[in-house]
């Protein structure tokens, strides 16, 4: 019986995570839940699964989880709050899994805290990887812990690499698969409003990577993930925009041979591969129909409409803290635009500027990367007044 802790339980990965787990009670037990302020969500959840802690990110709000527990009748469960329980959650002891599904760079403090622990991590939140990638690989090979991607390309490469030796793994290339968002065949992209964007063709996910698929940025983000994770440079990692959503990624290898993975668009399936590994659990998404699916297309993308991408490769070997600035911009424009407060292009305009006018030494420790995404957050909040104003 494997302890789990779930961080971010109310969100798309959080729910996918859940309903996985609620097929295996007698290989999981669900023991903590997380979530950032959605106290009904949470709740619910609780009622489910019966965890032994329950957290609130926001910490003002632990008192009112407290009493919406009381109320219905779960006043066993332990309530804890705030980003320096989310920290010790991570880590205690009767914890043997953590699933890390927080969006965006809020990821970091369980993410590095379970790493430190040499826990089992079970990685959906890329901006973690992308912020301390270098930190987070020297941590995890010295304490041991295992990281199991959990996003999809990642899941998929990590299935083609196994067995595959360390030199034949140096000569490889990394083919990222990408369905090119809402607006592939869109052109004019001024008015996209935040509905547009979050109207995903073959996933169903939050609204943030929802917007970073739409921009290309999701997949960008997934090129400086797989460079850290794998171990692969920028130069041997490629992206080819496949709509359909049928092969999750792939890998080249030195004689030509590519091995892809393939299977319906479900994060149910990458999440109960990294929960079950080594061994496979049955899975619950759709099997493939091939007839149905009928053809299967392959384009470049389009980095003029969707500049975000090379943006990506462009902080990946920039290195210094890059990325870090590129992800934060990157998540303070898309929040910007999902309140209205500005245009869908804008957001591809804001990263560029950040990128050219803030530049960081690379980062020594968790407290750099910490400052680091505080001050490029701070001046993107900047740079967005200045132009919505
Ligand atoms: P979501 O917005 O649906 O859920 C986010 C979760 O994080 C919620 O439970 C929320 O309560 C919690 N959260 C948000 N801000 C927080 C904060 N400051 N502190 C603590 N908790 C906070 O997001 P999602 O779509 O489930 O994505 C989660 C992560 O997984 C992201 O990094 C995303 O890029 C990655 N991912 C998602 C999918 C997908 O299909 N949804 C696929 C691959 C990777
Ligand atoms: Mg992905």
């Amino acid at each position: 019986m494997k302890n789990v802790a779930l961080f971010g339980a109310t969100g798309s990965i959080g729910r996918s995570t859940l309903d996985v787990l609620s097929h295996y009670p007698e290989r999981f037990r669900v023991f903590a839940l997380t979530a950032h302020s959605r106290i009904p969500e949470l709740v619910e959840a609780c009622k489910r699964f019966r965890p032994r802690i329950a957290l609130i990110a926001r910490e003002s709000l632990k008192s009112a989880l407290s009493q919406a527990l009381l109320e219905e009748g779960l006043a066993e469960v332990e309530v804890w709050a705030g980003t320096e329980d989310m920290a010790r959650l991570a880590a205690l002891p009767e914890v043997d899994i953590d699933v890390l599904a927080i969006v965006g760079a809020a990821g970091l403090v369980p993410t590095f805290a379970a790493a430190k622990a040499g826990k089992r991590l079970l990685l959906a939140n890329k901006e973690s990887v992308v912020c301390g990638g270098a930190l987070l690989m020297q941590t995890i090979a010295q304490t041991g812990a295992e990281l199991l991607p959990v996003d999809s390309e990642h899941n998929a490469i990590f299935q083609c690499l196994s067995g595959e030796s360390a030199k034949d793994r140096e000569a490889a290339r990394l083919i990222l698969t990408a369905s090119g968002g809402p607006f592939r065949r869109r052109y004019d992209l001024e008015d996209v409003t935040p509905q547009d964007a979050c109207a995903h063709p073959t996933w169903h996910m939050g609204q943030k990577i929802s917007v970073d698929s739409a921009t290309l940025m999701n997949k960008g983000l997934e090129v400086i993930e797989a460079s850290w994770l794998f171990n692969f440079p920028a130069d041997r990692i490629d992206v080819v925009v496949h709509p359909q959503s049928l092969i999750h990624s792939m890998v080249q290898f030195a004689d030509g041979c590519i091995i892809a993975q393939m299977g319906s668009a479900d994060m149910r399936t990458p999440i109960a591969y990294s929960l079950g590994w080594p061994e496979r659990l049955d899975g619950f998404a759709a099997r493939v129909d091939f007839p149905a699916i009928a053809q299967v297309t392959f384009e470049a993308p389009d980095t003029e409409r969707f500049p975000q991408l090379s943006y990506a490769y462009e902080a990946l070997k920039q290195g210094g803290c890059a990325t870090i600035v590129l992800n934060a911009a990157n998540e303070v424009a898309v929040d910007a635009f999902l309140k209205q407060k500005i245009k869908f292009t804008d957001i591809a305009r804001t990263c560029r500027t950040m990128m050219d006018s803030l530049s960081l030494p690379a980062p020594s420790g968790l407290s750099d990367i910490f400052e680091a995404d505080r001050l490029a957050r701070a001046k993107t909040s900047e740079v967005i007044a200045r132009c919505s104003r």
